[in-house]
Order: C-alpha cells, then structure tokens, then sequence
C-alpha cells in the first residue's frame, strides 16, 4: 500500500524554503520522509525479530528504526503487511564481472574469444539481479580476463556508484594474488608460454615477499578496496591440487601486512587445512570456503577472530553438474564437497565467525539468497544466518559504520522479506522491495 499524502508536497516544499533562506543551504531536511512498515523487523543484529517494525528514511539516510514508531506527518507510508523489514543483504564473495556456468572447457575458450568490453557489457545485467535478490552490497573478490590489463571491477563499481547502472555497492579486489601454478594463475593448463610471457605481479602472479608486496601495491594503486589471494589449491583451476598450499609463510607475513599496511583487508581463497593454519597465524581477515579445515584450525580461527565464508552455494551448483566439469575437477570439487559439511557444522559449533558469500559466477547471478537455506540446513539458526549476511559481513568488509543495520543514521539499504524469514528462511529468496542508499531499486510487493 503505497500512500502519498497531499501534505508531504506542501511540507516538502515549506521546507524547500525554509532551506533556501537557511545558512546552510537546501540539506537533508529538504527531502522528503519515506516511512517502511511491515509486520516485523530483523534489525541486523539482534537474537530475535521485533514485531510492528517501522523505519523512517529521509534522502540516503535512516534517520529511525523500531517497533510502533510513531509516523512523521507528511511523510509517504509504504506498509508491507505480512513481511519482514531488514538491512540489504550482503554478499562477502562474488565475481560479478564473470559467468563460470555451463560446460567449463567451452566457456574457458569462449571467453578467450570474446573481447574485454564485450565481456564488461556483459556484466550488467549480473549486477542488476544480484542488487534485485536484495544484496546491496558485494565484495567482488577477483575480477580478472587472461592478456587483458582491464579492471572491469573497478569500472562497474564506479559505474553503478555513478548511478549509470543498476547495482549492488561493490567493494572490489582487482586480480586476485596467487602463485606461480596457482589457482589464480590462468596460463595454468595452456602450453606453456601460449600467452608471450608468464604472468607477473601485473597479472596478480606473485612469488616471494617482495613480488607479493608489489602485487598488493599494484591492485590497490588500480582501484582495490580489498586485497584477495589464493593460499590453497583450488576446485576450478586445472593443474593444482586443491588443498595444497600455494603461498609459504613468509609469503602470507608479507601478504597480510602488506595490505594491512595500507588498511585494506585480506581476504584469502583457501580449502587447505595446512594453508589455512598459516594463513590465519599470518592474520589474514578471512578464510573463503575453508573446505578442509580441522577443528584445531576452526578454533585458532575462533581465538584470532577470523571470518570463515564458506560459499556452500559454489560446491552446491558444481556438484549438481559435475558433467559439465573435466574429471580433474570433478575429483577435486567432490573432495571439497564431502569435507566442507563437517566443517561448517564445527565451525557454527565452535562460534567461529561466519559471513555469508556465494562465489557467485560459479552459479548463475542472482540466485544469491540460496546460500541462507544451505546454511541452515548444515545447522546455523535461520536468525544467524540473517546475521552472516548484514551486520556480520559489515564488519568483515569494514563498513559497519555505514551499513548493516537498520538504526538511525545507517544508509538506507532495505529489503522487505515476505512473511518471516526465521519460519522459512527461504523466503529470503524471495524479496518483494529493495532500497539502496535510499532509491527503490525494486518493488513488486502487493498492497
Ligand atoms: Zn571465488
């Protein structure tokens, strides 16, 4: 039910004058209120939904969130009913520039054959459903076309920061830091030297402190707000193993300070035990997809304060058509497979803390929200799950101050859940609205 009183014009334009006559200027006051209501409210961090949830945004800005929330005058009301108001979803691990579905050797050449902006083009409608299935916000962790020098990353960020395109908020990782033969090295698997050279730091491709030092310097000087590396072998990559490590300690010391240095975070591709336990002794911020880590590993995790982001939707996807992979992926993926289960029920035993990322690409774009129901499953409550994917992962990607919650002064980022999430927690999948900074990026919800 979408009602916009007569009043909010005239309030918005008494206001508008008062502006203009104010030493500051037409500021946030000028612009109108837009109040959200629906039967409950999940506020990013609290054991519990709230019931009568209301929250009153004004420009990009919640200015207050809670229950039976008295409603400003003049303001547009727009009540959902029987839904669940929550902060935008966010997605700790995605390549939204890439589309790694369908049979992988055809789509390995067909991407070779395609050129970068074709490939760049592509990738806008892949940024406008994963912002449709409620996710805000993305960390992009890997963005990378072999023999191109584009960073298609930073340029659709900045495009969808521009308001060019429709998107999620992404924080991007440019190439993501691997070792020579690694699971980042995508000469890998081809004759060797098909591509004129070996990749270098300029590709990503690092060996020894100093190169890795330079690589971590060369992405955040191209446009990096994340620093992302592969400390493991992994599923997808054609010549290692897939929990082998790929980086020596010394390597991760300089990794993780290095890009700690230039206050970025570290977020680390690993489904190795023995990589991870480096890793995490190195302090990198986060294990991505920890497929084989022991109990031991998962508690020093615990103790250090690491997150795990577990990406249960990529092995998920891979596994339902392992066809469409070579039988030396398909080894590796069902190796990942039958161990990241007992994992992750450690790790939510344990307390370890978990955000909630896809690996999206792996999967089609904008079937995000799945990955709520597989953790579930695996045992983390539906109310944990929520959690993973706002106030958790806020604090994973370092925005904390800006999004995650649903309190006075958080950008608006809003998505309506029909019905109760903590009930089915599939209905995640099913977002009827969402607001992004305060714009409706989508509203199919029924008065
Ligand atoms: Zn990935």
């Amino acid at each position: 039910m979408i009602r916009l009183n007569r009043s909010v014009v005239i309030a918005a334009f008494s206001l508008f004058f008062v502006s203009l006559f104010s030493a500051h200027g037409a500021g946030n006051d000028a612009q109108p209120l837009i109040v959200l209501k629906a039967a409950r409210l999940f506020d990013g961090k609290s054991k519990a939904l709230i019931t009568n949830g209301v929250v009153i945004v004004q420009g990009t800005t919640i200015t207050d969130a809670g229950s039976n929330l008295p409603i400003p005058s003049g303001a547009q009301v727009i009540d959902f009913g029987d839904a669940t108001l929550s902060p935008g979803f966010m997605d700790a691990h995605t390549h939204v520039t890439a589309d790694y579905t369908g049979n992988f050797t055809e789509r390995r050449l067909k991407t070779l054959e395609t050129n970068v902006s074709e490939l760049a083009l592509m990738a806008i409608p892949n940024a406008r459903v994963t912002v449709e299935a409620g996710f805000t916000t993305v960390r992009d962790l890997g963005s990378r076309f072999e023999g191109s020098h584009d960073f298609v990353d930073v340029a659709l960020r900045n495009a969808i920061a521009r308001g060019i395109i429709v998107g999620p908020r992404m924080l991007v990782a440019t190439y993501g830091i691997g070792a020579t033969g690694g699971h980042f090295d995508d000469t890998a698997g081809f004759r060797d030297l098909l591509f004129g050279r070996e990749p270098d730091y300029t590709d990503g491709i690092a060996d020894g402190p100093d190169a890795i030092r330079k690589a971590v310097r060369f992405q955040i000087k191209n446009g990096a707000d994340v620093i992302k590396a592969a400390v493991s072998g992994g599923v997808l990559s054609m010549t290692d193993e897939v929990d082998t490590p790929q980086f020596t300690p010394a390597e991760m010391a300089a990794l993780v300070d290095e890009t700690h240095r230039l206050r970025k975070k570290i977020a680390v591709h690993c489904h190795g035990d023995q990589a991870a336990r480096e890793a995490i002794e190195a302090g990198v911020d986060s294990i991505e997809h920890g497929s084989f880590l022991k109990p031991e590993t998962l508690q020093l995790m615990k103790t250090k304060g690491t997150y795990l982001v577990p990406t249960l939707m990529a092995t998920e996807w891979i596994l339902g058509k392992i066809d469409a992979y070579p039988p030396v992926l398909q080894a590796k993926a069902r190796a990942a497979g039958a161990a990241r289960t007992e994992m992750f029920r450690n790790a939510v035993k344990l307390g370890v803390k978990i955000g909630l990322g896809t690996d999206a690409a792996v999967y089609p774009h904008g079937q995000n929200a799945k990955e709520f129901k597989l953790m579930f499953d695996l045992g983390m409550p539906a109310i944990d799950a929520l959690r993973a994917a706002t106030s958790v992962n806020a604090e994973l990607f370092g925005i904390a101050q800006k999004v995650g919650t649903l309190e006075k002064g958080k950008l608006a980022d809003i998505v309506a859940i029909p019905g109760d999430p903590t009930a089915d927690i599939t209905a995640t999948e099913r977002v009827s609205f969402v607001m992004k900074e305060g714009k409706i990026v989508k509203n199919t919800a029924k008065p």
